[in-house]
Order: C-alpha cells, then structure tokens, then sequence
C-alpha cells in the first residue's frame, strides 16, 4: 500500500525532545522554540517569526494585530481554500469575500481582487495552493492603493520563493503551518512571519496573553503586566524541538520532495500531451516546493473512478477543498464575488497523487504506470 502522506520525520528529533524532558523545559519559547524562530527568520529574511499552535492561530494572530478590523468588514479572499483561511475574520466579525481562482495554479485570479474591494475592505488574504506562489506584485500593488493589509496564507509555502522573495514575507504577515500533513512537522504547529519591526511588539504581546512577558524575559523590564487583548498562542518547546530536527535538514527534505515531484511531471507528460490529463502550471518567477502534485482529470465522476481504480491498486489519492462558499459557513458568513466560473469545477476535477519525505522514485513510476493503466484502459 501506498499512503498518501507520510508525516516528516528527522532522526534528531529523539535527541532533542530527550533533551527537553531531561532538562524539564517543555513550555513555550523556550530553546527550540528560539531555534526554530532564528531559522526561519534567517531562511526568508523576515523581520521577526513567532512559532505558534498552529497556522489557524498564526491567522488568527495576524487579524487581531489588524487594529480596525470588526464586524461587517470585508476580507478578499479565494473560496478554494481551507477554513482556517475564513475563520480568522469571521471570529472577528469581519465578512470573507470570495473571489474566483485561475485554472492554471488554482490561486486567487489577482485580475478579479479590485473589482471586489468596498469601502468596508480591509484586507487581502492569497492562498498560496500546493506553495505555488499567487501573482505578489498585481496583489500588493492593489493592497497600496487601497490601503489594505496582506496577510498571506503560505501554509503550504515554507522554502517557496516569488521572484526570489520567500513566501510569506510578502505581505504585512505570513502564516505557516508545521501540521503533520505540511512538508515540516511538528504535529500541530505553525508560525507568524511579521514583515515590518513596528508589528513586532504587539504581537508579542498578543501571543502572550495580552502581557509584555516577551519583554520581561528578555530582561528589557523588571516585571510584565497585562497591557493588551490576547490568548496564547505559544507551543510547547517539545513540539519545537521535533521541528527543529526536520529544519536542520530542511534543503535535503526539499530535494527529495521536488525530485518525486519533477519525476511524476515527467512520467505524465506523455498523458497530458494526448489531452487525457492536466498538470500544475508553475509561473515564471515563481519557485516551489514540492508541496503538492496533483493532476486534473476530466469531471468529478472520472477523478472518482480514478481514485477507486488506484486504491484497488494500493495507491491513496485524495481530492481537495470542498469551496468555503459552498459550505454552510461559508453561506452563512460570507459572500462570493462575481461569478464562479473556476472555483468549483477545477475543484471537482483535482486529484492528489501521494507525495510525501520518503517517498521512492520506484513508488512514483509505479503510481504513474498504474494511472497510465486507468487511462489506456
Ligand atoms: C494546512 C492549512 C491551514 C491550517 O494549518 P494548521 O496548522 O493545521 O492550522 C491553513 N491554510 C491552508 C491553505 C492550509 O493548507
């Protein structure tokens, strides 16, 4: 059997977490927590990262360092996506509006973000799908002119560049996640990537309850008060120090993904030259990371038969997103801008082969064979 995911593992990290429980420092932003920050901040070049609980809160941080934003506002954003995206706004009140994605990389179509903004606009939140960037420059530029925030969901995107800038970096903020479904695990993790130093302290302080303790630690106050809104936001350090063993090998871990990935392009092309399938399209400019592959079949009842010809075959496929904008939630919170012309067909016809650290180059070329198979049938 081939699963579809395997979670990302690093040899190290048994000696990290031993070290962790031996020294009995599990809490938040302790040593593997800073390493994990200096790493990332190193490696994208962002101002400041503060590792989370998760992407969902690492968004949830980021719309609550968004002064202004309550209810009614407006937040941009793709409806292929994941809930997490919405939920951040809509715990605030705010209103996610929906616009239609491009076929191609099945990001957010940054030719349809204006014509969605309203005076109650206050954001604009890309998707970054499969770490494929979404077009930064058409979205930033529209963010400037507007005076809107960027938050970017890159949290398929840790090691993908646009136009050599990380992903993430971009925007006001970036948000990453470390779930064991990411191409970096530590279970249930994330990270905030805060682009400009006067976010900084607020969302320290955010982060840690709505106290300056972040502050106090670091010996810069002799006691720490509660001077603003928050939560907690902090993960424990064992959780870091599994992550920091898959961060030491990050580029290595990115090989082997991006090699698996460029093997199933390769073997399938001959498939989708004959017009039988549809491959990712990366953009010029854009750099990835073999987050994801996935094919495009024909309709939803091909890619059906598909996935049940390939588990009788021992391989697990998955689809992706159902869009928000069709679910119950999405109804009830939001609303879809113009017309869904790619959002929910493209969706219908998406297909997850496996891809995972670890996965052979042998595994690969037998998952090809066999759709090769479904489709000569
Ligand atoms: C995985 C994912 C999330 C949520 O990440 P968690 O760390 O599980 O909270 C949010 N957005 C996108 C696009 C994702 O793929």
């Amino acid at each position: 059997m081939i699963n579809f995911n395997v979670p990302p593992y690093a040899e190290k990290a048994y000696d990290y977490i031993r070290e962790c429980v031996k020294n009995q420092k599990i809490c938040g932003d302790g040593p593997y927590t800073k390493k994990c920050n200096e790493w990332i901040e190193r490696k994208t070049g962002t101002a400041k990262c503060l590792l989370t609980t998760s992407c969902t809160h690492a968004t949830e941080l980021a719309a609550l360092l968004l002064p202004d934003i309550g209810p009614g506002d407006e937040v941009i954003m793709p409806s292929f996506t994941f809930v997490s995206t919405a939920d951040a706004f809509v715990l605030r009140g705010a209103v996610p509006v929906f616009v239609d994605i491009r076929p191609d990389t099945m990001n957010m179509d940054e030719k349809l973000v204006e014509a969605a903004v309203t005076e109650r606009t206050k954001a604009i939140v890309p998707v970054h799908y499969a770490g494929v960037a979404c077009e930064m420059d058409t979205i930033m530029e529209i963010a400037e002119r507007h005076d809107l925030a960027v938050i970017e969901d890159a949290a398929q995107g840790i090691m993908s560049t646009y136009k050599g800038r990380a992903l993430g970096t971009i925007g006001n903020f970036g948000c990453f996640s470390f779930h064991e479904t990411k191409n970096y695990s530590m279970g249930e993790g994330g990270a905030l990537l805060i682009r400009d130093q006067k976010d900084v302290e607020q969302a320290e302080i955010i982060r840690e309850k709505g106290t300056n303790r972040s502050k106090y630690y670091r010996g810069q106050i002799d006691k720490y008060t509660w001077i603003n809104y928050g939560s907690s936001y902090l993960p424990s350090d064992m959780n870091a120090a599994y992550l920091y063993a898959q961060l030491e090998i990050a580029e290595e871990i990115n090989e082997a993904r991006l090699a698996c990935w460029n093997r199933y392009y390769g073997n399938l092309k001959p498939l989708a030259d004959a017009g039988r399938i549809e491959l990712p399209v990366v953009p010029e400019g854009c750099v990835h990371n073999g987050h994801m592959f996935y094919i495009k079949t024909a309709d939803i009842g091909e890619r059906t038969e598909l996935i049940d010809y390939l588990k009788k075959n021992e391989i697990l496929s998955v689809f992706h997103y159902i869009p928000l904008h069709t679910a119950p939630a999405g109804q009830k919170f939001g609303r879809f801008h113009g017309e869904d012309r790619y959002t929910t067909r493209e969706s219908e016809r998406l297909l997850r082969l496996p891809m995972y650290y670890g996965l052979k180059e042998e595994q690969v070329d037998d998952i090809c064979d066999t759709v090769k198979k479904f489709y000569g049938r």
